[in-house]
C-alpha cells in the first residue's frame, strides 16, 4: 500500500485485493481474517479519511465475493477472472458513491480494473509455480534420502543421520550403538526363486524391521542386503539385548514367495558395537559392527556378535 499509485481526492489505488484473494484460493478463513484486517489498519495507518472507511467496505465485500465465488466455480481461471471483476466493479461503484471523490476518473477506474485483472492472474499462476516447484523438490528431496525398493532411510541419510548423532554426542555425552545386519546366504534365496522374489524377501524384512524399529533407533538399508540400526543413547548391553531380539524376530518371521503360495524362512547376522562401551573412537563405530559382522558370519551366521 506504501507503493501505490495516488489517485488524487485522498485516494490511493493498489492491488490490495490480490494478496487477499490469493489467501482466499490458497488457505483458509483464519489466514484471510488476518490479511482482511491488515489491509484494513495499514490503510487507517496512511490515513483517516471516507477512503479509508469505504476500504473497509471494499475489502469485507471483496472477501465475501471470493469466499462465495471461490466456493462455487469449477474453472480456476475463469473463477480468478470473476472475482476480480466484480471486486474491481466493487471498487468502481465504492468510487462513485463516496462523496468526497468530487471528480470521478472513468479511465483510472478501467485501469484498474484490467490491471488487478492481470495482476490476479499473473499472481495464481506464480504462486501455482512456485508450489509445484516446491512439492517437486520436497518429493526429491526425500527420494534423495530414502532407498526405493523398501523405503528405509538409505545410505546417504545414515551418513547425515550418523554425522548429526555424532554433533549431538560431543554436547550430550550420550552413547550411541550401531547394529550392522545382514542376511545370511541371500545369494541362495535369489538364485532359488529368482531377483524378484529376492526382493519381495528384501521388502518384506525392511517391514519387519520398520514394525519393530524403537523410538530412539534410525533403521537404514546401506546397499544390498545389509541394513542398519542406529541407535541413540543406548549402551552396549542394550544394545546386544535390542540385536538379539532383532534376529529372533527374524528368525521366527515367514517370508511369503511366489505369489504368496510359498513361504521360507531366512536368519540374519548382526554385529554390534557402541560408543563408548566397546568402541572409543566414534569414527570406528561402523567399521567395528561391520568387524563384529564378519566373526558372526565367520562362525555359522544367525548370530550377534559384539565388537571387542
Ligand atoms: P552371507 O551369508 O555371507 O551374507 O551370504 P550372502 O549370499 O547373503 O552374501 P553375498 O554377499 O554372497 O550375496 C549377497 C547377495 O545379495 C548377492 C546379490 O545378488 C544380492 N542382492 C544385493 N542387492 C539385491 C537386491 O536389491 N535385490 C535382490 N533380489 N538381491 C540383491
Ligand atoms: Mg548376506
Ligand atoms: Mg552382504
Amino acid at each position: 500500500m506504501y507503493f501505490s499509485i495516488d489517485a488524487g481526492v485522498n485516494s490511493i489505488i493498489d492491488l490490495r485485493v490480490i494478496p487477499l484473494m490469493l489467501v482466499v484460493l490458497y488457505s483458509n478463513w483464519i489466514s484471510a481474517s488476518v490479511t482482511a484486517s491488515l489491509i484494513i489498519i495499514t490503510r487507517f495507518i496512511i490515513g483517516v479519511n471516507a477512503q479509508s472507511y469505504s476500504n473497509v467496505i471494499f475489502i469485507l465485500v471483496s472477501w465475501a465475493i471470493f469466499q462465495y465465488v471461490s466456493k462455487r466455480m469449477k474453472n480456476r481461471w475463469i473463477c480468478i477472472f470473476v472475482m476480480l471483476g466484480i471486486s474491481a466493479l466493487t471498487n468502481a461503484f465504492l468510487s462513485i458513491w463516496i462523496p468526497s471523490t468530487t471528480s470521478i476518473n472513468i479511465s483510472l477506474l478501467i485501469n484498474y480494473s484490467i490491471i488487478s485483472i492481470l495482476g490476479g492472474l499473473i499472481a495464481v499462476y506464480i504462486l501455482d509455480y512456485l508450489i509445484r516447484s516446491e512439492e517437486l523438490f520436497l518429493q526429491h528431496k526425500n527420494d534423495a534420502f530414502t532407498d526405493p525398493l523398501t523405503g528405509l532411510s538409505n545410505v546417504r541419510n545414515f551418513d547425515r543421520v550418523f554425522n548429526e548423532a555424532k554433533k549431538r554426542q560431543l554436547k550430550s555425552n550420550e552413547n550411541i550403538s550401531i547394529m550392522i545386519l545382514d542376511i545370511d546366504r541371500f545369494k541362495q534365496v535369489n538364485d532359488t526363486y529368482g531377483h524378484l522374489e529376492g526382493d519381495k524377501v528384501l521388502s518384506k524384512f525392511a517391514l519387519i524391521l520398520k514394525s519393530i524399529q524403537g523410538p530412539n533407533e534410525i533403521v537404514s538399508r546401506n546397499g544390498g542386503e545389509e541394513f542398519s540400526i542406529l541407535i541413540h543413547n543406548c549402551t552396549l548391553e542394550e544394545a546386544k539385548e535390542r540385536a538379539e531380539s532383532v534376529r529372533k524376530v527374524i528368525e521366527n518371521s515367514y517370508f511369503l514367495i511366489n505369489n504368496d503360495t510359498k513361504s521360507i524362512h531366512i536368519s540374519v547376522s548382526i554385529g554390534v558395537t557402541t560408543y563408548s562401551d566397546s568402541t572409543k573412537e566414534i569414527d570406528s563405530l561402523y567399521e567395528h559392527a561391520d568387524q563384529a559382522l564378519y566373526a558372526a558370519k565367520k562362525s555359522g551366521g544367525n548370530r550377534v556378535y559384539l565388537y571387542s
